[in-house]
Protein backbone atom coordinates (compact mmCIF):
# COMPACT_ATOMS: atom_id res chain seq x y z
CA UNK A 1 0.00 0.00 0.00
CA UNK A 2 1.60 3.30 -0.95
CA UNK A 3 2.09 5.47 2.62
CA UNK A 4 -0.49 7.85 3.22
CA UNK A 5 2.52 10.09 4.42
CA UNK A 6 3.78 9.61 0.48
CA UNK A 7 0.25 11.05 -0.87
CA UNK A 8 0.27 13.62 1.58
CA UNK A 9 3.35 14.93 -0.03
CA UNK A 10 2.18 15.16 -3.62
CA UNK A 11 -0.63 17.11 -2.07
CA UNK A 12 1.31 19.63 -0.64
CA UNK A 13 3.05 20.20 -3.76
CA UNK A 14 -0.47 20.54 -5.74
CA UNK A 15 -1.98 23.73 -7.10
CA UNK A 16 -5.12 23.34 -4.64
CA UNK A 17 -7.09 26.30 -6.85
CA UNK A 18 -6.76 23.51 -10.32
CA UNK A 19 -7.61 20.37 -9.00
CA UNK A 20 -8.24 17.83 -11.65
CA UNK A 21 -11.07 15.02 -10.82
CA UNK A 22 -10.52 11.99 -12.93
CA UNK A 23 -12.32 8.21 -13.11
CA UNK A 24 -12.13 5.46 -15.45
CA UNK A 25 -14.24 6.30 -17.91
CA UNK A 26 -17.06 3.22 -16.88
CA UNK A 27 -19.82 2.35 -14.50
CA UNK A 28 -20.98 6.05 -12.49
CA UNK A 29 -18.06 8.48 -14.30
CA UNK A 30 -20.78 10.04 -16.26
CA UNK A 31 -22.07 10.70 -12.69
CA UNK A 32 -18.73 11.36 -11.08
CA UNK A 33 -18.15 14.00 -14.62
CA UNK A 34 -21.38 15.48 -14.20
CA UNK A 35 -20.32 16.04 -10.60
CA UNK A 36 -17.12 17.44 -10.97
CA UNK A 37 -18.33 19.77 -13.04
CA UNK A 38 -20.96 21.43 -11.21
CA UNK A 39 -18.67 21.92 -8.02
CA UNK A 40 -16.17 23.68 -10.84
CA UNK A 41 -13.55 20.94 -10.72
CA UNK A 42 -11.74 20.13 -14.30
CA UNK A 43 -12.07 15.97 -15.18
CA UNK A 44 -9.96 13.95 -16.82
CA UNK A 45 -11.42 10.49 -18.01
CA UNK A 46 -9.04 7.24 -18.26
CA UNK A 47 -10.06 5.32 -20.66
CA UNK A 48 -8.29 2.30 -21.63
CA UNK A 49 -8.80 1.41 -25.66
CA UNK A 50 -11.15 3.46 -27.11
CA UNK A 51 -14.41 3.36 -25.17
CA UNK A 52 -14.65 7.37 -24.99
CA UNK A 53 -16.14 8.05 -28.18
CA UNK A 54 -19.49 7.73 -26.50
CA UNK A 55 -19.16 10.37 -23.99
CA UNK A 56 -19.96 12.92 -26.75
CA UNK A 57 -23.78 11.45 -26.28
CA UNK A 58 -23.71 13.53 -22.61
CA UNK A 59 -22.07 16.40 -23.00
CA UNK A 60 -22.91 17.16 -19.60
CA UNK A 61 -20.99 13.84 -18.13
CA UNK A 62 -18.33 14.33 -20.92
CA UNK A 63 -15.00 14.65 -19.29
CA UNK A 64 -12.86 18.09 -20.38
CA UNK A 65 -9.87 15.78 -21.47
CA UNK A 66 -9.30 11.86 -21.90
CA UNK A 67 -6.06 10.36 -21.38
CA UNK A 68 -5.89 7.19 -23.56
CA UNK A 69 -4.29 3.97 -22.29
CA UNK A 70 -3.53 0.29 -23.64
CA UNK A 71 -3.57 -1.17 -20.15
CA UNK A 72 -4.24 -0.67 -16.76
CA UNK A 73 -0.74 -1.05 -15.83
CA UNK A 74 -0.07 2.29 -18.30
CA UNK A 75 -1.46 4.04 -15.09
CA UNK A 76 1.25 3.27 -12.83
CA UNK A 77 3.46 4.96 -15.60
CA UNK A 78 1.70 7.70 -15.98
CA UNK A 79 1.42 8.67 -11.95
CA UNK A 80 3.80 11.65 -13.27
CA UNK A 81 1.75 13.28 -15.86
CA UNK A 82 -1.42 12.59 -13.37
CA UNK A 83 0.56 14.51 -10.64
CA UNK A 84 1.31 17.59 -13.07
CA UNK A 85 -2.39 17.56 -13.40
CA UNK A 86 -2.95 17.93 -9.87
CA UNK A 87 -5.32 14.76 -10.53
CA UNK A 88 -7.98 13.00 -7.80
CA UNK A 89 -8.92 9.77 -8.29
CA UNK A 90 -12.07 8.73 -7.50
CA UNK A 91 -12.46 5.21 -7.24
CA UNK A 92 -15.95 3.15 -8.53
CA UNK A 93 -16.45 -0.56 -8.51
CA UNK A 94 -14.99 -1.29 -12.05
CA UNK A 95 -12.03 1.07 -11.53
CA UNK A 96 -11.25 -1.00 -8.77
CA UNK A 97 -12.16 -4.68 -10.05
CA UNK A 98 -10.43 -4.49 -13.58
CA UNK A 99 -7.30 -3.00 -12.07
CA UNK A 100 -7.37 -5.39 -8.98
CA UNK A 101 -7.12 -4.27 -5.48
CA UNK A 102 -3.43 -4.59 -5.01
CA UNK A 103 -2.25 -2.39 -8.49
CA UNK A 104 -4.93 0.08 -6.94
CA UNK A 105 -3.15 -0.25 -3.25
CA UNK A 106 0.03 0.77 -4.98
CA UNK A 107 -1.22 3.47 -7.79
CA UNK A 108 1.04 6.65 -6.70
CA UNK A 109 -1.58 9.20 -7.28
CA UNK A 110 -3.71 10.94 -4.51
CA UNK A 111 -7.19 9.31 -4.00
CA UNK A 112 -10.72 10.00 -2.81
CA UNK A 113 -11.02 7.27 -0.09
CA UNK A 114 -9.20 5.01 2.40
CA UNK A 115 -7.84 2.36 0.29
CA UNK A 116 -7.00 0.20 3.50
CA UNK A 117 -10.99 -0.54 3.17
CA UNK A 118 -9.99 -2.77 0.16
CA UNK A 119 -8.63 -5.90 2.15
CA UNK A 120 -11.66 -5.73 4.18
CA UNK A 121 -14.06 -5.52 1.53
CA UNK A 122 -12.33 -7.97 -1.06
CA UNK A 123 -12.40 -11.27 1.45
CA UNK A 124 -16.00 -12.20 2.57
CA UNK A 125 -14.63 -13.34 5.68
CA UNK A 126 -13.02 -10.07 6.56
CA UNK A 127 -16.38 -8.27 5.54
CA UNK A 128 -18.41 -10.92 7.71
CA UNK A 129 -16.48 -10.02 10.53
CA UNK A 130 -16.70 -6.51 10.00
CA UNK A 131 -20.36 -6.17 9.44
CA UNK A 132 -21.00 -8.47 11.96
CA UNK A 133 -18.92 -7.32 15.12
CA UNK A 134 -20.80 -3.71 14.14
CA UNK A 135 -23.97 -5.61 15.01
CA UNK A 136 -25.11 -6.20 11.65
CA UNK A 137 -27.35 -8.91 10.70
CA UNK A 138 -26.16 -10.86 7.81
CA UNK A 139 -27.52 -14.46 6.08
CA UNK A 140 -26.40 -17.39 8.25
CA UNK A 141 -23.57 -19.02 6.41
CA UNK A 142 -23.98 -22.84 6.31
CA UNK A 143 -20.32 -24.52 6.63
CA UNK A 144 -20.88 -28.03 5.64
CA UNK A 145 -22.78 -28.54 2.33
CA UNK A 146 -24.40 -31.93 4.01
CA UNK A 147 -26.65 -29.52 6.31
CA UNK A 148 -27.94 -27.96 3.71
CA UNK A 149 -31.96 -27.95 5.17
CA UNK A 150 -32.95 -25.05 3.39
CA UNK A 151 -32.53 -23.36 0.06
CA UNK A 152 -29.04 -21.55 -0.17
CA UNK A 153 -26.50 -19.65 -2.32
CA UNK A 154 -23.31 -20.84 -3.00
CA UNK A 155 -21.27 -17.94 -4.36
CA UNK A 156 -17.63 -17.92 -5.26
CA UNK A 157 -15.08 -16.22 -3.85
CA UNK A 158 -14.29 -13.33 -6.38
CA UNK A 159 -17.28 -13.87 -8.51
CA UNK A 160 -18.71 -10.59 -9.44
CA UNK A 161 -21.96 -9.00 -10.17
CA UNK A 162 -23.62 -12.49 -9.15
CA UNK A 163 -22.07 -14.14 -12.29
CA UNK A 164 -21.55 -17.90 -11.44
CA UNK A 165 -23.81 -18.09 -8.65
CA UNK A 166 -26.55 -20.59 -7.85
CA UNK A 167 -29.21 -21.42 -5.56
CA UNK A 168 -29.42 -25.28 -4.19
CA UNK A 169 -32.20 -26.66 -1.48
CA UNK A 170 -30.16 -29.98 -0.64
CA UNK A 171 -26.82 -31.58 -0.61
CA UNK A 172 -27.58 -33.17 -3.69
CA UNK A 173 -28.42 -29.83 -5.71
CA UNK A 174 -24.97 -28.50 -4.51
CA UNK A 175 -22.92 -31.64 -5.22
CA UNK A 176 -24.79 -31.36 -9.04
CA UNK A 177 -23.74 -27.40 -9.27
CA UNK A 178 -20.80 -26.89 -7.44
CA UNK A 179 -17.31 -26.51 -9.58
CA UNK A 180 -14.84 -28.71 -7.81
CA UNK A 181 -11.66 -26.52 -6.09
CA UNK A 182 -13.21 -23.13 -6.47
CA UNK A 183 -13.43 -21.25 -3.24
CA UNK A 184 -16.94 -20.67 -2.18
CA UNK A 185 -19.32 -19.77 0.54
CA UNK A 186 -22.72 -21.25 0.90
CA UNK A 187 -25.30 -18.95 2.45
CA UNK A 188 -28.63 -19.17 3.47
CA UNK A 189 -31.05 -17.49 0.53
CA UNK A 190 -32.74 -15.14 2.52
CA UNK A 191 -36.85 -14.52 0.95
CA UNK A 192 -37.66 -11.27 0.93
CA UNK A 193 -37.34 -7.37 -0.97
CA UNK A 194 -33.89 -6.06 -1.91
CA UNK A 195 -33.03 -2.65 -1.29
CA UNK A 196 -29.31 -1.54 -2.02
CA UNK A 197 -28.69 1.84 0.40
CA UNK A 198 -26.28 4.41 -0.14
CA UNK A 199 -24.48 6.59 2.30
CA UNK A 200 -21.58 9.31 2.51
CA UNK A 201 -19.68 9.86 5.56
CA UNK A 202 -17.96 12.84 6.07
CA UNK A 203 -15.40 13.38 8.31
CA UNK A 204 -15.35 17.28 7.49
CA UNK A 205 -19.08 18.46 7.20
CA UNK A 206 -20.56 18.71 10.74
CA UNK A 207 -24.00 20.26 10.44
CA UNK A 208 -26.37 16.98 9.87
CA UNK A 209 -26.97 13.72 10.99
CA UNK A 210 -23.60 13.89 13.65
CA UNK A 211 -21.37 9.85 13.48
CA UNK A 212 -18.40 10.13 15.61
CA UNK A 213 -16.35 13.49 14.49
CA UNK A 214 -18.13 13.58 10.87
CA UNK A 215 -21.71 12.97 9.54
CA UNK A 216 -23.35 10.82 7.69
CA UNK A 217 -26.11 11.52 4.79
CA UNK A 218 -28.29 9.07 3.06
CA UNK A 219 -28.34 9.47 -0.28
CA UNK A 220 -30.34 7.33 -2.42
CA UNK A 221 -31.73 3.70 -3.06
CA UNK A 222 -31.86 1.47 -5.41
CA UNK A 223 -32.80 -2.07 -6.56
CA UNK A 224 -31.20 -3.95 -9.03
CA UNK A 225 -32.04 -5.34 -12.15
CA UNK A 226 -30.57 -8.78 -12.24
CA UNK A 227 -31.32 -11.42 -15.45
CA UNK A 228 -32.43 -13.60 -15.44
CA UNK A 229 -33.88 -14.16 -12.06
CA UNK A 230 -35.89 -11.28 -11.65
CA UNK A 231 -37.87 -12.89 -14.64
CA UNK A 232 -38.15 -16.10 -14.62
CA UNK A 233 -40.78 -16.70 -12.79
CA UNK A 234 -43.06 -15.74 -16.29
CA UNK A 235 -41.40 -19.04 -17.77
CA UNK A 236 -43.17 -21.29 -14.64
CA UNK A 237 -41.56 -23.23 -11.78
CA UNK A 238 -37.78 -23.29 -11.27
CA UNK A 239 -37.57 -27.05 -10.57
CA UNK A 240 -39.45 -27.82 -14.27
CA UNK A 241 -37.15 -24.95 -15.69
CA UNK A 242 -33.68 -26.71 -13.80
CA UNK A 243 -35.06 -29.58 -16.18
CA UNK A 244 -35.32 -28.17 -18.83
CA UNK A 245 -31.94 -26.88 -18.44
CA UNK A 246 -32.59 -23.28 -17.88
CA UNK A 247 -30.86 -21.94 -14.40
CA UNK A 248 -31.15 -18.61 -12.30
CA UNK A 249 -28.30 -16.23 -13.17
CA UNK A 250 -27.54 -12.79 -10.88
CA UNK A 251 -26.22 -10.46 -13.62
CA UNK A 252 -26.41 -6.97 -13.26
CA UNK A 253 -28.29 -5.14 -15.87
CA UNK A 254 -29.44 -1.91 -14.71
CA UNK A 255 -30.75 -0.18 -11.70
CA UNK A 256 -34.46 1.10 -10.77
CA UNK A 257 -35.27 4.01 -8.07
CA UNK A 258 -36.72 3.35 -5.26
CA UNK A 259 -37.83 4.36 -1.30
CA UNK A 260 -38.16 2.00 1.00
CA UNK A 261 -41.24 2.40 4.33
CA UNK A 262 -40.65 5.41 6.28
CA UNK A 263 -40.90 3.47 9.54
CA UNK A 264 -37.76 1.40 8.62
CA UNK A 265 -35.51 4.93 8.26
CA UNK A 266 -34.37 5.28 11.63
CA UNK A 267 -32.88 1.07 11.08
CA UNK A 268 -31.39 2.11 8.15
CA UNK A 269 -29.24 5.09 9.72
CA UNK A 270 -28.37 2.89 12.88
CA UNK A 271 -27.04 0.06 10.43
CA UNK A 272 -25.08 3.03 8.32
CA UNK A 273 -23.86 4.54 11.35
CA UNK A 274 -22.52 0.92 13.14
CA UNK A 275 -20.68 0.27 9.88
CA UNK A 276 -19.07 3.57 9.93
CA UNK A 277 -17.97 3.54 13.55
CA UNK A 278 -16.78 -0.26 12.99
CA UNK A 279 -14.61 0.95 10.50
CA UNK A 280 -12.95 3.73 12.84
CA UNK A 281 -11.91 0.84 14.98
CA UNK A 282 -10.42 -1.87 12.62
CA UNK A 283 -8.75 0.77 9.63
CA UNK A 284 -8.99 4.29 10.59
CA UNK A 285 -12.94 4.64 8.71
CA UNK A 286 -14.94 4.80 5.80
CA UNK A 287 -14.55 7.82 3.71
CA UNK A 288 -16.98 9.08 1.54
CA UNK A 289 -19.88 6.49 -0.51
CA UNK A 290 -20.99 3.56 0.75
CA UNK A 291 -23.15 1.49 -0.18
CA UNK A 292 -25.34 -1.68 2.25
CA UNK A 293 -26.80 -4.44 0.09
CA UNK A 294 -30.00 -5.98 2.08
CA UNK A 295 -32.74 -8.10 1.70
CA UNK A 296 -36.06 -6.93 4.27
CA UNK A 297 -38.05 -10.08 5.41
CA UNK A 298 -41.63 -9.88 5.75
CA UNK A 299 -41.16 -9.64 9.64
CA UNK A 300 -39.45 -6.40 8.09
CA UNK A 301 -35.62 -7.53 9.52
CA UNK A 302 -32.60 -6.50 7.76
CA UNK A 303 -30.24 -8.78 6.25
CA UNK A 304 -27.30 -7.40 4.93
CA UNK A 305 -25.50 -9.30 2.66
CA UNK A 306 -22.64 -7.36 1.25
CA UNK A 307 -21.34 -3.96 1.46
CA UNK A 308 -19.43 -2.06 -1.38
CA UNK A 309 -17.40 0.83 0.19
CA UNK A 310 -17.07 3.55 -2.94
CA UNK A 311 -19.94 4.98 -5.23
CA UNK A 312 -22.09 2.42 -6.62
CA UNK A 313 -23.75 2.32 -10.23
CA UNK A 314 -26.76 1.98 -8.63
CA UNK A 315 -26.69 5.66 -7.18
CA UNK A 316 -26.91 6.25 -11.26
CA UNK A 317 -30.55 7.27 -12.09
CA UNK A 318 -29.89 10.03 -8.98
CA UNK A 319 -27.94 12.29 -11.10
CA UNK A 320 -30.18 15.08 -9.89
CA UNK A 321 -31.23 14.04 -6.85
CA UNK A 322 -33.07 11.32 -5.07
CA UNK A 323 -36.04 11.58 -2.48
CA UNK A 324 -33.37 11.40 0.90
CA UNK A 325 -30.99 13.72 -1.14
CA UNK A 326 -33.25 16.27 -2.18
CA UNK A 327 -33.95 17.40 1.72
CA UNK A 328 -30.68 18.12 2.57
CA UNK A 329 -29.64 20.03 -0.92
CA UNK A 330 -31.76 19.88 -4.51
CA UNK A 331 -29.60 18.55 -7.23
CA UNK A 332 -27.24 16.75 -4.91
CA UNK A 333 -25.93 13.22 -6.73
CA UNK A 334 -23.21 10.76 -4.87
CA UNK A 335 -21.07 12.38 -8.00
CA UNK A 336 -21.31 15.89 -6.83
CA UNK A 337 -21.02 14.80 -3.29
CA UNK A 338 -17.83 13.46 -3.75
CA UNK A 339 -16.53 16.50 -5.60
CA UNK A 340 -18.49 18.48 -2.87
CA UNK A 341 -16.54 17.12 -0.44
CA UNK A 342 -13.06 18.13 -2.09
CA UNK A 343 -14.35 21.32 -1.95
CA UNK A 344 -14.87 21.35 1.60
CA UNK A 345 -11.28 19.91 2.02
CA UNK A 346 -9.82 22.72 0.33
CA UNK A 347 -12.10 25.45 2.31
CA UNK A 348 -11.60 23.58 5.70
CA UNK A 349 -7.47 22.53 4.74
CA UNK A 350 -8.37 19.12 5.43
CA UNK A 351 -7.30 16.82 2.81
CA UNK A 352 -5.46 14.47 5.15
CA UNK A 353 -9.22 13.69 6.07
CA UNK A 354 -10.30 12.37 2.93
CA UNK A 355 -7.40 11.65 0.94
CA UNK A 356 -4.75 8.06 0.83
P1 LIG B 1 -23.62 -10.20 -4.36
O1 LIG B 1 -22.59 -10.52 -5.43
O2 LIG B 1 -23.26 -10.75 -3.02
O3 LIG B 1 -23.88 -8.71 -4.37
O4 LIG B 1 -24.99 -10.90 -4.79
C1 LIG B 1 -25.54 -10.82 -6.10
C2 LIG B 1 -27.04 -10.95 -6.01
O5 LIG B 1 -27.42 -12.20 -5.44
C3 LIG B 1 -27.73 -9.91 -5.13
O6 LIG B 1 -27.94 -8.70 -5.78
C4 LIG B 1 -29.01 -10.61 -4.73
O7 LIG B 1 -29.99 -10.55 -5.76
C5 LIG B 1 -28.59 -12.04 -4.62
N1 LIG B 1 -28.23 -12.44 -3.23
C6 LIG B 1 -27.02 -12.32 -2.64
N2 LIG B 1 -27.02 -12.87 -1.42
C7 LIG B 1 -28.27 -13.35 -1.22
C8 LIG B 1 -28.90 -14.07 -0.15
N3 LIG B 1 -28.24 -14.43 0.96
N4 LIG B 1 -30.21 -14.41 -0.29
C9 LIG B 1 -30.89 -14.10 -1.44
N5 LIG B 1 -30.34 -13.46 -2.48
C10 LIG B 1 -29.05 -13.08 -2.38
Amino acid sequence: MVAKSKILKMLESYDKDKLTVATLCSHSSLQIFNGAKKEGFRTLGLAVKDNYRYYDAFPLGKPDEVMKLDSFEDLQDKADELLARNVIIIPHGSFVEYMGAPAFERMPVPTFGNRKVLGWESDRNKMREWLESAGIDMPEVIEDPKKIDRPVLVKYHGAKGGRGFFIAKDYNDFKMGIEADQPHTIQEYVLGTRYYLHYFYSPIKQDGFRVTDGTMELMSMDRRDESNIDEMYKLGAAEELKRLGHYPTFVVTGNVSVVIRESLLPKVLDMGEQVVMRSQELFGGMIGPFCLECIVTYKLQFKVFEISSRIVAGSNPFISGSPYSDLVELNMSTGRRISRELNLARQYDAFAKIIT
